[in-house]
């Protein structure tokens, strides 16, 4: 359990590792600034999972469709217009079959990654 002044595992901004950080300040139990202990650097959080953001990372990350929908733990919604659909919400769709909500672009559209592809599909239609 991370505390102030404790040790963390975080990935340093300045050396571009995984590095044992000082908490130096927390929002809960989330430590929000840290001191890395190796140069000292003062600077955000970064959990251990966190990639640094100056790595580019392709928009279809290599998992299958079954490892992807896995990850989703909302039970699945029949798909109907009328309904609204939230981000990782798991859908079953008449034409399409399973799927998972991958992005909420614009209001009253989501994005849904069916195995076949990722579909437009209208929603919170009244
Ligand atoms: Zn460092």
């Amino acid at each position: 359990m991370a505390k102030v002044g404790g040790e963390v595992d975080a990935f340093c901004t300045r050396c571009q590792l995984l590095l044992a950080h000082t908490v130096i300040a927390m929002i809960g139990a989330v430590p929000v600034k840290v001191e890395c202990n190796t140069c000292r650097t003062v600077h955000r959080f970064r959990g251990a999972s966190t990639t640094p953001a100056r790595t580019s990372r392709p928009r279809q990350p290599a998992v299958s469709f079954e490892e992807m929908l896995a990850t989703r733990t909302s039970p699945a919604r029949r798909y109907a217009i009328t309904d609204f659909f939230a981000k990782d919400d798991v859908v079953d769709h008449p034409t399409f079959g399973r799927g998972f909500v991958s992005e909420v672009k614009v209001p009253g559209k989501v994005e849904v990654t069916f195995r076949g592809g990722v579909k437009t599909l209208v929603h919170g239609r009244h």
